[in-house]
């Protein structure tokens, strides 16, 4: 089995990191079995977003943001609204979350249009949001930890039509005011998690690969487990960090 990962403005949208949630989609995939290609797509290609099986978006300055707002909602945006129709596992991080909601009127004034994908609007806010981050989401059918390093101004808030990924535990997410963090539709999530996110978090790395290869191959495609000690125990090096500060209650395993 093969799954074709797309890593959308590798260029531009890519701190803290992001590139490697590229890295642990990559090796747990060929870990379990799969063959792995990854494409990058740039400003002004005009792929298919269907022929993907997993899409990752990176975040971004409102300076990279801006170059790329009007490609994403113009040239890219219709063709990745119907993949994720259509079902593809998509992850998006801060400046790249962002953007698939309505719009981002950035600190200049500047307002950047989003795709739409989620019903949320974000705002440049006075204050930066920086620091670990720790969320319970329950998006793999069960409450799961995700801990990650949050570094963004702009807050967004959900409308009716959104659900949040998860709720925060410590931490600001998507504005530091409703506890409410990153966003779901069908197969598709933003989060403001950096970190990079995905080495940490090995669950949502493995929940993406396996609805990638359900959408792709049907629900028998039985993928083997993929040991994730190492990266459970720097997971749980953050959970054990913020604990010994004193700043966490209940709820974070
Ligand atoms: N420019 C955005 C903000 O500060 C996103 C930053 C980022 O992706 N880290 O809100």
């Amino acid at each position: 089995m093969r799954l074709t990962i797309c890593h959308l403005y590798p260029d531009q949208m890519n701190i803290y990191g992001d590139r490697g949630n590229i890295i642990a989609l990559s090796r747990r995939a060929a870990w379990a079995g799969l063959e792995v290609a990854v494409r990058r797509v740039e400003l002004g290609e005009r792929p298919d977003f269907r022929t993907f099986d997993i899409l990752f978006l990176g975040g971004g300055q409102d300076r990279e943001q801006a170059r790329v707002a009007r490609d994403l909602a113009e040239v890219k945006g219709p063709s990745l609204r119907e993949a994720v129709e259509d079902g593809l596992a998509l992850l998006a991080v801060c400046g790249g979350y962002q953007l698939l909601g309505r719009s981002f009127i950035t600190a200049s004034g500047a307002v950047l249009p989003g795709i739409e994908l989620f019903d949320a609007s974000t705002e440049a806010g006075r204050t930066r949001c920086i620091g670990d981050v720790i969320v319970r989401s329950d998006v793999a059918g069960a409450p799961r930890t995700l801990v990650g390093f949050e570094n963004h101004s702009g807050k967004t808030y959900l409308g009716a039509r959104a659900a949040p990924l998860g709720r925060v535990l410590f931490g600001h997410g998507n504005n530091g005011q409703d506890g409410s963090e990153g966003a779901v539709y069908r197969h598709a999530c933003g989060t403001y998690l950096h970190g990079s996110l995905l080495p940490k978090n090995p669950w949502l790395t493995d929940l993406l690969i396996r609805r990638a290869v359900e959408r792709r191959y049907g629900p028998a495609a039985a993928l083997p487990h993929v040991d994730d000690e190492v990266e459970m125990r720097a997971h749980e090096a953050v959970i054990a960090r913020i604990r010994a500060r004193g700043k966490l209650g209940k709820g974070a395993t």
